[in-house]
Order: structure tokens, then sequence, then C-alpha cells
């Protein structure tokens, strides 16, 4: 693991990002350009470090933390750069040239993008061989998965040496070829438009839909996985059932009505404590405290027999 490592964009994922690197031995400094966020990246940073400690996760003396408004000051010295600044092609470019200003031309550089193209946002640099996609799952500090994307003009060696820091801190790297939205949310879109489309045709209840796919596929895909769930059942039988079942599949490819009218009427979800369910004071709190003790459970769990 790179002794020092810095992550640019402290917003919702860099400080679990910052906590698993030093939970892993890094000295880590956290840069973001607003000091409100700086602000609430600290006490999400020692959330953070409280999940770790309840998932026993493995612990090296040696790790630290600082936030810094001076960028500068965040790079210097740095082997390991993580860029989480938001979903921007433009403003990453900048922030990216801006790091490249910054630092040697051997430090990896790696993005932590939800899906814009790795090799796009590569094209104004000027080392962009250093550069590559590192996407971390969220929340960042709990999904031991990370999707390692090269871009066209990354060196393969980068790509190792990625591919090494990740398991490094006791992650599970996925190797990948570049593809729109990246391998997870490729998946994980397609399981949620045939879920919103069933929603929308009233075939189930938002609860009935939440009790299916949590234990009917959640629960087994958890401890068996796609391929090999394959296997276990027989390619016989996918073709017999994926022959009439894929065509009724909803294909659609605009954002659904039912999802546009609800973002119209203010409903977002946790963030208006309104969506698919209604929270009433306090509940979306309680909710969340629920899904981190779930996740750290499971977790624990699921490694015991992985
Ligand atoms: P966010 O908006 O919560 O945080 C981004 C932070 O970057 C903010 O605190 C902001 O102040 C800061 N910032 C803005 N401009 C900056 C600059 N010029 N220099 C330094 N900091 C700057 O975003 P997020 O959800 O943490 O996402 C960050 C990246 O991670 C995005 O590319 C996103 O697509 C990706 N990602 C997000 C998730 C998720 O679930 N939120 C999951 C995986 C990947």
């Amino acid at each position: 693991l790179p002794a020092i490592a810095t992550v640019i964009g402290s917003g919702t994922m860099g400080p679990g990002i910052a906590a698993t690197l030093v939970r892993a031995g890094a000295q880590v400094r956290v840069y973001d350009i607003s000091a409100e966020a700086r602000a609430r990246a600290e006490s999400s940073f020692a959330f953070a470090s409280t999940v770790l400690d309840q998932l026993d996760s493995a612990k090296t003396e040696g790790g630290s933390v600082s936030f810094t408004s001076d960028i500068a000051e965040a790079l210097s010295g740095s082997l390991f750069v993580i860029e989480a600044v938001p979903e921007q092609i433009e403003l990453k470019k900048k922030v990216l040239a801006q790091i490249e200003g910054l630092v040697a031309d051997d430090v990896i550089i790696a993005t932590n993008t939800s899906g814009i193209p790795i090799t796009a946002m590569a094209e104004s640099m000027t080392v962009p061989a250093r550069f590559v996609g590192m996407h971390w799952s969220n929340p960042p500090h709990l999904i031991p998965m990370i999707e390692v994307i090269p871009g066209e003009s990354t060196d393969q060696a980068v790509t190792d040496q990625l591919v090494e820091i990740v398991k490094a801190f006791g992650y599970h790297p996925v190797l990948e070829k570049e593809i729109a939205g990246f391998v997870e949310n490729r998946v994980l879109y397609a399981i949620l438009r045939e879920c919103v489309a069933l929603l929308e045709e009233g075939i189930v209840t938002a609860e009935g839909l939440d009790t299916c796919v949590k234990w009917g596929i959640g629960y087994k895909l958890s401890v068996i996985g796609p391929t090999r769930l394959l296997d276990m059942a027989g390619m016989d039988i996918y073709a017999a059932v994926s022959g009439y079942l894929n065509k009724e599949l909803d294909a659609s490819t605009e954002t659904p009505k039912v999802i546009t009218d609800m973002i119209a009427a203010g409903k977002l979800g946790f963030k208006s404590e309104g969506g698919m369910y209604e929270y009433g004071p306090g509940e979306v709190d309680a909710k969340r405290r629920d899904i981190v003790a779930g996740l750290v459970a499971a977790r624990k769990t699921l490694s015991s027999i992985a």
C-alpha cells in the first residue's frame, strides 16, 4: 500500500475511502474545496472509522489522516491520488490538471467516476498513462469490491499496481474493460429497470418487491454469484426460461414516468423523507443505522465463508 495517499473531494465517498486506507496503515491527506464539506468530512470519517471497528477488519498501525484546504499540501510527497469530486467531466478535467501540476510523473492518479469514460477524462492529461479508473461502491468503507478500469492510454503496469493496492487493503479488485456505466451499475440498473416497471404496472407492492429481491435474489447472489448460479441452474434451464421470458422484460430506454413524477412531486427518497416509502420524524436516521448494522453483520458472515 502506498505510504502516503491523497483523496481529492470529500463528500459522500471521500471520507469512507480515506477511513479504509488509514485503517490499512496509509497516511492519508484529504482535500476539499469547500470548508463546509471538510467539516462534514471529518465527522463522516470518524463515523466510518467506528464502523470499521465494528467490522473487526484488520488494522495496520501507522495510519493517519489530515484534512486540508491547501491542495499543494495535500499532494506534497503523495504516492497515490484518488479523485472523488462531483461527476462532471469538465470539473474532473480541471481538477486532474491541478493534481498533475503538483505531483511527480510516476504518481498514480485514480478516479472514482461512476461512469465517465476514463479515456475521455485522460484526453487533456500530460501523463495519461498513469491515470486509471477505481470505482468504489457506496458506502466505500463497507463494500469490499472495487472495479479497476484502465482507459485506452493507461499503462498496463499502472493497472497491475492498482490491482495490488486494492488487494493490499483487503478489498476484491475486479478488472474490467471500459464500458458505459461499468459492470456493477449495468447489472444494478438492469435489475432496477425491471423493478420499477413491475411497480408501475401494479404487479407487486414496494414491500413485496423488496422482500422478493432481498430473500429470493440478494441473499442467494451474495453467496453464489451469477455465473455460478447459471452452473447451478443449468444452461438448459436458462435457455428454456430466457427463451420465453427475455422478450417480456422491460427494455425501455428512458427514465420511467413513475420516477419523473415522483421527482416533480418532491419525493426524492431519504433526502426528502419520502419516496417509495414515507418516513416520519427520525425514521430516516433509524433506517440508515439499520442499513449500516445489517451491512456490518452480513459482511462479517460472508467474509467468514467466502
Ligand atoms: P459529492 O458531491 O458528495 O462530493 C464531492 C465533493 O467534491 C464535495 O464535497 C465538493 O465540495 C468537492 N469538490 C467540488 N469541486 C472540487 C474541487 N475543484 N476540488 C476539490 N473538491 C471539490 O460526490 P460523491 O457522491 O462523493 O461522488 C464523488 C465521485 O464518486 C463522483 O465521480 C461520483 O460519480 C463517484 N461515485 C459516487 C458514488 C455514490 O454513491 N455517491 C458511488 C461510486 C462513485
